[in-house]
């Protein structure tokens, strides 16, 4: 496993449920030890900086630190624990999965419970259960178990349990929290391929918080950096896989998102993306989002306005326990990061707006 792909690893296997992100900021933090300087906002978003030859423009480049998750509401007097949906969940794929609760004592791992097929009605079967009426099992047979024993409370995050994996196709990795912790690889390994480079502003990799619960730390992080262009990162929806509309697919390149509902991308940016990708031979694919934006809903309408746009790698089966993504699609979204971010410098910068 090469070092891009451990910290990969490291950082999908990181717990951090919206809100409760720390532990993934200190994966970035170690990632980029000597590459450039941090800081937080004041939600917990992390911030580094790294200059170029010049202190302006600045470059806010910005991934999610939080993966959906869920968060402790109660506890039954039998010892299961209610819950609620910290981001966008179907009740599909949420029923007989594993999950860690994040305790003040440690980690305790649980089991959403459900129904052996033997006991449903014919209507039961048919119908999505909702979130509200499921439990976690964490092995506990009373309320004084799981309050005095394990310590659990309400207010606790919860985050799916999920192993990294590499696929039998090498370039696919299986993980939890693509969405969007690629996102925040493309910002670290973006900054650590301009090392040695010299890029005519200041740039800054950003990993924000609570996005899936509403862009909050990139509204937070937008106003403490006051940036002069911003481009979010974050991944697509694949339409690979049987029954998909669509044409986006692992492989086919970096993913520039044309409208999403929280963002119309700067146009002039995005010819500056499509020219630079066809100068360096990177393919890239186009995708629209009716429902669901990313960062650039909160980073574009920061002060008078920042020309934005959101792009990233695709992705299957997000806001789910396991998503695959395809390092090749990766690698390029870098390199023609780095090639972008290089020429962005002031005059490029003024004329997009
Ligand atoms: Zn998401």
């Amino acid at each position: 496993m090469d070092q891009t792909q451990e910290f990969l690893r490291q950082l999908v296997e990181a717990h951090g449920a919206p809100g409760f992100e720390s532990n993934v900021a200190a994966v970035m933090e170690q990632r980029l030890k000597g590459v450039g300087s941090f800081s937080r906002d004041r939600l917990g978003s992390f911030i580094c900086e790294k200059k170029g030859t010049a202190a302006s423009p600045r470059v806010m480049l910005a991934g999610h630190l939080d993966e959906v998750g869920f968060m402790v509401k109660s506890v039954t007097k039998e010892g299961f624990v209610k819950f609620l949906p910290l981001g966008g969940w179907w009740g599909h794929v949420v029923l007989a999965q594993r999950l860690v609760i994040k305790t003040r004592k440690g980690d305790v791992v649980g089991v959403v419970g459900s129904k052996p097929p033997h006991e449903l009605r014919d209507e039961d079967r048919k119908k999505v259960l909702e979130i509200r009426d499921m439990y976690i099992d964490v092995g506990a047979t009373s309320d004084f178990d799981v309050r005095k024993r394990l310590d659990i409370r309400p207010g606790d995050p919860i985050v799916p349990d999920s192993p990294f994996a590499v696929m039998a196709n090498p370039n696919l990795l299986l993980a939890k929290a693509w969405d969007n912790r690629i996102g925040c690889a493309l910002a670290a390994e973006t900054l650590r391929a301009l090392q040695g480079t010299k890029h005519p502003n200041t740039v800054y990799a950003v990993a924000t918080v609570q996005e899936e619960v509403g862009l909050r730390g990139a509204q937070t992080s937008a106003f403490k950096l006051n940036p002069d262009v911003g481009i979010a990162l974050d991944v697509g929806i694949a339409h690979d896989t049987p029954g998909a509309e669509g044409d986006e697919k692992l492989g086919g390149g970096p993913l520039v998102v044309i409208y999403d509902s929280s963002a119309i991308p700067n146009r002039k940016l995005i010819e500056l993306v499509m020219d630079t990708a066809r100068r360096l031979k990177i393919p890239l694919q186009y995708e629209s989002v009716e429902r669901g934006g990313t960062d650039a809903g909160r980073i574009h309408v920061n002060a008078e306005g920042v020309p934005c746009l959101s792009m990233g790698v695709p992705a299957r089966y997000i806001h789910s326990h396991v998503s695959i993504i395809d390092r090749r699609d990766f690698d390029r979204t870098v390199k023609l990061l780095a090639a972008v971010v290089g020429s962005l410098d002031r005059k490029t910068v003024d004329r997009l707006t």
